[in-house]
């Protein structure tokens, strides 16, 4: 289980606990966004999930499952306890931990296994996922009911992995889908947001462990942006698989204004038959570790090449971070426009904590899971198929509130202000907007989605304020005092 400041989930919510009187808290990775609760649970199994869903559908308690909480937003809080009269319940499912390799190149595990963990015993059997997140802190289904994602224009999310899971619905009733009895079923199931009902587990795609070539270049950053981005999205025509690490920016405290920094780097990937050392863990130049902006060539296996493990991750002060999708063809435009707007509104971060600003570019390949970020329901016949993906993370000097709420309103802002000139949509657990409208015409497939939520949830049990306000859920707003 991943630690969290060295101490583990369980044991975090039983200290917040004994701390806290009666209540379980439960908080994000960076204890801005929490939640109280009348119980912590755990089942010690499958049948004690669908035991305790069983038994708490006739009271209609509500119900949070969590994983490790590796998120910017409220995705994934609890109804506070005494809001309703309703009992609050937060529920892990870290006990699960069934390991199971199949025949046909699929794993099949249980709900408790964190992607590092999981990792780590692939490893041990000469298996690997070809698909992560630049980190892999989450917990495996928490990872995939978000749809995390790493970069490659022939690579899709960590969800398009999924062939089959178990799921315990809000009566404690489990059911299998898989991509043969219920393949459309699965489309709704593989990113779920946590809204339809308990997966218990899933069943992955996994490959032979294969490495990779990593090359970093130092690229020349200009304030003349079209021609910077123009640069970029040239370089992405040469290099499918990429991550750019940049434009950075500092907080210039004289000025009180972004100061761009000449270079920045790209990083790229692409299959090799090296056999020699595997070092690209040496300098994990990722998420502030490493000595980042030089030219350099590493090889390793497809996970570490990737994805920083916890030991690769070495900033720990507060940041905002958003992170929207938009058809790769409109790359240039939607990276000048949006880094005009966040200039533009310079002005309102002076006096706060600001360190750095970082863009940061991937490209990602669509998928049909109707909930995924980059599904290609409403792409025309222009689009490619293809998204690409910009984040910009605020980070800050020292952990101050004051600078954190301020970015956050901020960050809320681009998708009001480009969602739909790009049809841009944001990661459902990246500070997105409360917009249903927006929800609704880039991901066409909500009212299926909210078909088979309102089937396994009907009594509103695993609907939060989240759900409720981004996906416009209005059935279950009076039952939780919304
Ligand atoms: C610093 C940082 C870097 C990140 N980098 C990336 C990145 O490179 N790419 C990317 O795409 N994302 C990235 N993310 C986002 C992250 O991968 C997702 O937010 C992911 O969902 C986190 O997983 P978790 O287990 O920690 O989440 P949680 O917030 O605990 O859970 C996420 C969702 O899964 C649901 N859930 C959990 N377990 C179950 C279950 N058993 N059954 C049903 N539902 C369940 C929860 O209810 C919630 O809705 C990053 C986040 C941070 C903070």
């Amino acid at each position: 289980m991943v630690a969290f400041g060295g101490m583990q989930l369980p044991l975090l919510l039983l200290l917040l606990n004994a701390a806290f009187g009666s209540a379980y808290h439960w908080f994000n990775w960076q204890y801005e966004v929490g939640c109280q609760s009348d119980t912590f649970i755990a089942p010690t199994d499958e049948a004690g999930v669908v035991d305790f869903l069983n038994k708490e559908f006739p009271k209609q308690s509500l119900i949070k499952v969590v994983g490790n909480g590796h998120g910017f937003g409220n995705l994934t809080t609890c109804i506070n306890k005494g809001v309703t009269n309703r009992t609050s319940h937060i529920v892990s499912l870290a006990n699960l931990k069934k390991f199971q390799i199949n025949k046909d190149m699929t794993v099949t595990v249980g709900a408790g296994w964190d992607v590092y963990d999981l990792v780590n015993k692939l490893k041990e059997h000469n298996l690997s996922f070809n698909y992560l997140g630049a980190m892999r802190v989450q917990n495996i289904v928490g990872a995939i009911s978000t749809g995390t994602h790493g970069t490659g224009q022939k690579i899709t999310n960590m969800a398009t992995q999924v062939v089959a899971l178990r799921v315990v619905d809000a009566r404690g009733v489990l059911k299998t889908i898989d991509e043969h009895n219920n393949p459309e079923e699965l489309k709704a199931f593989r990113i779920n947001l946590g809204a339809l009902g308990l997966i218990t587990e899933v069943t992955l795609k996994v490959q032979p462990t294969h490495l990779l070539k990593k090359t970093t270049k130092v690229l020349n950053a200009t304030t003349d942006y079209k021609k910077l981005y123009t640069e970029l999205a040239d370089l992405y025509k040469e290099h499918d698989r990429m991550t750019v690490w940049g434009p950075h920016f500092n907080w210039d405290t004289k000025a009180e204004d972004w100061a761009i920094e000449p270079t920045f780097f790209a990083s790229w990937w692409e299959p090799t038959n090296y056999t020699g050392v595997r070092n690209c863990t040496l300098n994990y130049c990722a998420n502030g570790c490493g000595d980042c902006i030089k030219d350099y060539v590493c090889y390793d296996e497809t996970s570490d090449a990737v994805s920083a493990p916890p030991e690769g991750i070495c900033s720990s002060q507060f940041y905002a971070e958003i992170e929207h999708f938009f058809p790769m063809e409109q790359f240039v435009d939607v990276a000048v426009n949006y880094t005009k707007f966040q200039q533009a509104q310079t002005p309102r971060m002076k006096g706060y904590e600001n360190e750095k600003m970082i863009f940061q570019f991937r490209a990602l390949k669509g998928d049909d899971s109707y909930m995924s970020p980059a599904n290609i329901y409403n792409l025309g016949p222009e689009n490619s198929g293809v998204f690409g993906v910009l984040e910009i993370d605020w980070m800050q000097t020292v952990n101050h509130w004051g600078t954190l709420y301020n970015n956050q309103e901020f960050a809320y802002e681009f998708q009001n202000e480009f969602g739909a000139m790009y049809n841009a949509r944001s990661h459902w657990n990246k500070m997105s907007p409360n917009d249903p409208k927006h929800a609704l015409s880039v991901f066409p497939k909500l009212p299926e989605f909210l078909k088979v939520q309102e089937r396994q949830d009907p009594n509103c049990q695993f609907v939060n304020e989240f759900l409720a306000n981004q996906l416009g859920i209005e059935r279950c707003r009076s039952a939780l005092k919304l």
